[in-house]
């Protein structure tokens, strides 16, 4: 964790928890995922010892007040369980004053699931862990077996089930695009995540980062990575099964960090604004779906909630144009503080009450988003 004069680095609403992210960069993980190198991704050398995240975490939280706010720390960019348990036990004791003096709410951990135990989870759980995130990347084993994983899915459906059991909540990280992977081996991934009872998801399109053997093989042009757009949509299609299946989708795309936007990253589908880019495709698709619906004809006012006119109109207005290309009439998009969060409502300019509103639950019952995974 890099801690900033402006608290930029947590998510902005104030019931949702603040997440401190503290990066241990490839500590305890004996593995080599042929995508992986943390060191790189996380624009750090080295992971900080106990000491010093206790005292990031301490200039942090006096720097960000983040009044009424839980804050959760995060350990993330390793295989925690991985530690040996007293490196652990440092890790986490590091953050008990903060726990006990009510600053820090809650911790998590993210880890691979071949290195999920009872008694490593039990562990967790009494230094206050709630979450556990498990890397599963893929839950096809043909994938996995290419990534390097050294992990099979009947692995992590194990490591799943004990979370579960243990009763900590469940986040998954996903990954699209790794080789031998399809838009439907994406899919099938994100139907078992939410039959495994996940409770939270990342998405991760795969980027070819310097200093790694998928580097080696993009360079020998033997790995061509997805497109952007290829990964918008396949990432859209994981976020609609997930959504739909009640898992959270609390991050598409990785963080922009110096290395990133340097000279770490060789090729593939890196972009800032990329989980903004995966929202407003499933937003054209459920206004799409919606014109089909209603076979709406002529100008259209589309109303949507405040918050979320931003990812209507789409980058650079790409989804209000497209819309009106479809429809062959001018498309203007509002704000409309009624609306619930997801929904959409259609209009005729000029007129005061929408003609039809659809929510995005509406949308996936109607659309069968779950079961044929992605509308687009
Ligand atoms: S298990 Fe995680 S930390 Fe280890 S090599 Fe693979 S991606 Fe990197």
């Amino acid at each position: 964790m890099r801690p900033k004069k402006s608290c930029g680095n947590t998510t902005s609403t104030t019931s949702s928890p603040a997440i401190l992210p503290v990066f241990i960069p490839h500590l305890g993980c004996p593995h080599a995922c042929i995508f992986c190198n943390q060191h790189h991704i996380a624009s750090q050398p080295a992971p900080p010892s106990p000491a010093r995240v206790a005292q990031m975490l301490e200039d942090y939280l006096s720097a960000c007040r983040l009044p009424g706010r839980p804050v959760e720390v995060a350990f993330y960019g390793g295989s925690f369980t991985a530690l040996p348990p007293a490196m652990q036990r440092a890790y986490l004791q590091a953050v008990a004053p903060l726990r006990e003096r009510g600053r820090v709410t809650a911790l998590r951990v993210s880890t691979r699931p071949d290195a999920v135990t009872r008694q490593g989870l039990e562990l967790l759980r009494g230094y206050g862990v709630t979450t556990v995130e498990l890397g599963l990347q893929s839950m096809d084993d043909g994938v996995l077996a290419r990534a390097g994983r050294g992990c099979t899915a009947s692995r992590a459906w194990e490591a799943a089930r004990l979370v579960r059991e243990t009763g900590l909540r469940l986040g998954v990280q996903l990954m699209a695009g790794l080789p031998g992977d399809s838009r439907e081996t994406c899919r099938r991934s994100a139907r078992a995540a939410v039959a495994m009872g996940a409770d939270l998801a990342r998405l991760y399109p795969l980027l070819v980062v310097r200093d790694t053997p998928l580097g080696r093989l993009w360079e020998q042009g033997r790995y061509q990575p997805l497109s952007l757009q290829q990964a918008v949509e396949v990432t859209a299609d994981m976020f609609e099964i997930l959504e739909a299946g009640g898992v959270r989708v609390i991050r598409c795309g990785l963080q922009a960090t110096p290395g990133l936007e340097g000279r770490s990253l060789l090729a593939g589908p890196f972009h800032p604004a990329f989980g903004e880019m995966v929202h407003a495709e499933v937003f054209m698709r459920q206004a799409r779906w919606a014109l089909r619906a209603s076979q709406w004809q002529g100008p259209l006012q589309l109303r949507v909630p405040p918050r979320e006119l931003s990812r209507a109109v789409g980058l650079k207005g790409a989804n209000r144009a497209a819309l009106g290309a479809l429809l062959g009439h001018p498309v203007e998009v509002v704000g409309d503080p009624g609306l619930r969060a997801g929904s959409l409502a259609l209009a005729v300019p000029g007129e005061a009450g929408p003609r039809v509103q659809v929510s995005r639950e509406d949308y996936y019952q109607t659309a069968a988003v779950a079961a044929d995974g992605g509308n687009g």
